[in-house]
């Protein structure tokens, strides 16, 4: 009879147990502190920073449509794989589209500080593994260089980084293709069709035709050339393809794809040894890089 008593509170723990642990918010700012530490244990110590913009998106979207776009994704990931998620946070590159409204454009320094600092917090609140899941264009160098930059000083933690690279149409299955070739684009049917599965009610590809999103080559340089005004020379509307043919349809299977992506990126991450391991050895070399074997 005892042992039947024990077992049932052992089977009854272990459901309170499963059952706070299914629980847990992957919102950084719904957890308690206390929960924070037991969402830090079930997410291995990963922790992601959505990544997204504040700039014009053609005549359809809202400003925020990448920040709205990436954290959809990433939520929809964290649902497959769980890992805390970083507040919103949109401080990101973005001069191309000064000439816009609406467009907020930090300075060069404050970009960076603020990435270095932002992951360095969640680092020592117990984030070993900070990743930045990119959700805008403009930031693809920003968060590349910084990712370099963290091999400056030792750190404790590992900065990853989960790119957007769009997938091949081809390769898409047919619910995520285009309408028509050429439509995708910044602030093209792909982000459009996304928001409409994240936010209907904040998109209206029904305008997509009042602004021409067409390429203006207006730039005539080798392209092995680059110069930080070639994308205002192409899209001056800050808009690039046609937003007019999105569906929810298709937006509901792009944001599935990139939920998936980013899941898997996170179970991976949470598995890495090898990157933790060698960024200790690489700093400790770096100390004396004299004794390193030649
Ligand atoms: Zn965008």
């Amino acid at each position: 009879m005892r042992n039947k008593t024990c077992q049932s509170v052992l089977i009854l723990s272990l459901f309170a147990l499963f059952c706070s642990a299914q629980n847990l918010s992957p919102h950084w700012e719904e957890l308690t502190a206390p929960d924070f530490v037991k969402a830090l244990d079930q997410a291995k110590g990963v922790c992601l920073l959505p990544f997204g913009i504040i700039e014009k998106h053609g005549p359809s979207g809202p400003m925020g449509t990448d920040l709205i776009n990436v954290r959809y994704a990433t939520f929809e990931a964290t649902k497959q794989e769980y890992a805390i998620v970083f507040p919103e946070y949109y401080f990101g590159q973005i001069f191309e589209a000064k000439h816009q409204p609406g467009t907020i454009a930090y300075s060069t320094h404050l970009q960076l500080e603020l990435l270095q600092e932002t992951t360095a917090e969640m680092a020592r609140n117990g984030c070993k593994k900070v990743v930045i899941v990119s959700g805008h264009g403009g930031n693809t160098n920003l968060i590349a260089f910084f990712a370099q930059t963290t091999l400056e000083t030792p750190k404790d933690y590992v900065v990853y980084a989960i790119t957007n690279a769009p997938g091949q149409a081809a390769q898409m299955p047919a619910a995520a293709r285009p309408s028509k070739p050429g439509v995708d684009g910044h602030a093209g049917e792909t982000e459009i069709a996304s928001i409409m599965a994240a936010r209907p009610d904040l998109v209206h590809p029904e305008r997509a035709g009042t602004q021409s999103g067409a390429d203006q080559k207006r730039l005539d340089l080798p392209a092995n050339v680059y110069t930080g005004i070639w994308w205002y020379a192409r899209f001056p509307n800050h808009y690039q393809g046609d937003a007019s043919g999105a569906t929810a349809a298709r937006g509901a299977a792009l944001q599935q794809i990139r939920a998936e992506a980013i899941a898997s990126a996170i179970r991976a991450i949470k598995a890495d040894q090898i990157g933790p391991r060698l960024q200790k050895e690489f700093f400790e070399e770096s100390t004396h890089p004299v004794d390193t074997k030649q």
